[in-house]
């Protein structure tokens, strides 16, 4: 994590002054903090002012964790009762984004990867960086740091001998990406594909095209943009940018007008295997099923090959590749049935994807669709659920069980496709999981998947557990 002085935090986040007793500018500070619950002794604390909270409240707590200084705004007055230093600034934030920048320029000095998508980039964050480990010292998002305060405390939380930065980039809105991309100046971008999450914001699936895009603000000139090319929407919108700098471009897909192609994917509740074209004596595995996580592979591959790393080693790196929890993480219900728990998310383009995964997967007695709602999808949410409800039948999957309002519509369109009976919709979801428990077997095969709100995952872990 970042090591720096006092002064140098103080000029890396444009402060106006320090306010401390006695000279304590020399002081090093190890590491930054905003959540006096975890701040550790010796990190400089970054107070945020929020809708509901202001970290300046706070300070004496992270003072009493360890906190050895405190970015400051300048118009609120400094408390006189404690005794460390005081780093003045305008806006804590700005400050925070900054010191980040900051860091990168003068301590880091590392090449920057940054992923953004609608689906898959936490995956393909993950991929990519198992590729890259296999050469390099890399430093990737956790979890979801992924926003204008998790992607600044991301780059600082790297330790200074880090090779390559690997930066998760979400949004929710325009202008977002744009931000996080001026703030990291990554060499290489990636872009995963476009799909229906933020469509409450941003319109239209074109608009959403567009706000990804922005990610080329900050590519550096010189730099390479790695973008799923099977999507019309990316390739026009991308000429429509006229940039004004030199940037290499790369696709990938499943398409054969790609420069990556992903061929022969075959997918397992285990994992996932494909070939890419033109290295056809290679056969890739991931340790993750999913059609849609082949592709999002095919990204490393591409990512690899920039950084120079023989194709035996991105094998290598891909069958290693740990992911990030909840996505389509496989374990054992009480009964012995497999659960693929997906329940960190969903959107439309990840549900079907889901749908695609079961219906391809063979050697189960019945197979177990569990969804509920997708959120956040605006005004057309009733018929993009309906959408899904059309896109189920027999031949994908035996049972479809569904919980929530929206759900509603699914279950409505979907039991024009099943057998009476074989689609359900639950009050709650005690009485789903219960019902699943009663009616699958240990041959059988569940999929859980809806979007973060719904947590779904209880529903997972009362499988687990038996009722
Ligand atoms: P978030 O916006 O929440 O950070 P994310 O873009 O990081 O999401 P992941 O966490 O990698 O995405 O995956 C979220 C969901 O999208 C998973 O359920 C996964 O199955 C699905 N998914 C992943 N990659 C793709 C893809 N290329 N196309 C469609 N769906 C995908
Ligand atoms: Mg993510």
């Amino acid at each position: 994590m970042m090591q720096a002085t006092v002064r140098e935090v103080a000029e890396w986040s444009g402060a106006e002054g320090i306010r401390s007793y006695s000279d304590e500018s020399d002081n090093i500070l190890t590491g930054v903090s905003t959540d006096t619950r975890t701040i550790l002794p010796g990190q400089l604390f970054v107070p945020i002012q929020g809708e509901r909270f202001d970290g300046h409240d706070y300070v004496q707590k992270a003072v009493d964790a360890g906190a050895a200084a405190a970015l400051w705004n300048a118009s609120i007055p400094t408390p006189t009762d404690i005794d460390i230093p005081f780093i003045l600034v305008d806006n804590t934030l700005n400050a925070l984004q900054a010191l980040s920048v900051g860091y990168l320029n003068n301590g880091l000095k590392a090449k920057v990867v940054a992923v953004t998508g609608s689906n898959g980039k936490t995956t393909t964050k993950d991929l990519i960086t198992s590729v890259l480990s296999t050469s390099f010292l890399v430093h990737k998002t956790e979890g979801n740091y992924n926003n204008h305060i998790g992607l600044p405390l991301t780059i600082l939380s790297a330790a200074s001998n880090t090779e390559i930065l690997i930066l998760e980039m979400g949004m929710s809105g325009r202008g977002e990406i744009s931000l996080l991309s001026s703030l990291a100046k990554p060499d290489v971008a990636i872009v995963t594909n476009i799909g229906e999450s933020h469509l409450l914001h941003l319109g239209s699936r074109r608009n959403i095209a567009r706000a990804k895009l922005e990610i080329t603000d900050g590519l550096k000139p010189g730099g390479q943009l790695v973008y799923y090319g099977d999507e019309p929407l990316l390739a026009e919108e991308l000429a429509a940018l006229n940039l004004d700098k030199e940037i290499k471009l790369i696709t990938f897909g499943e398409n054969s007008d790609n420069d990556w192609i992903a061929r022969y994917i075959r997918v397992t509740a285990e994992g996932t295997q494909f070939s890419v074209a033109g290295d056809a004596d290679t056969s890739y595995t991931l340790p993750v099923p999913g059609r849609h996580n082949a592709v999002n592979a095919l990204a490393a591959v591409a990512v690899g090959r920039l950084f120079d790393i023989s194709f035996a080693s991105i094998g290598e790196g891909l069958k290693s590749t740990k992911l990030t929890g909840m996505r389509i993480e496989r374990s054992a219900a009480k009964n012995g049935a497999t659960i693929l728990n997906d329940a960190y998310n969903a959107s439309p383009t990840s549900v079907k994807a889901a749908i695609n995964l079961v219906a391809e997967l063979s050697g189960y007695r019945r197979k177990w669709i569990v969804l509920g709602d997708m959120l956040e999808l605006g005004t057309d949410e009733v018929e993009l659920h309906g959408e899904i409800g059309r896109y189920l039948n027999e031949s994908k999957t035996d049972y479809v069980l569904l919980f929530g309002p929206l759900s509603e519509q699914t279950y409505r369109e979907a039991t024009l496709g099943f057998r009476e009976g074989n689609v359900l919709h639950f009050p709650d979801k005690d009485s789903l999981a219960e019902y699943l428990l009663e009616h699958s077997e240990a041959e059988d095969l569940v999929l859980v998947k809806a979007s973060r709100g719904m947590r779904l995952e209880e529903i997972v872990s009362i499988l687990q557990k038996g009722a």
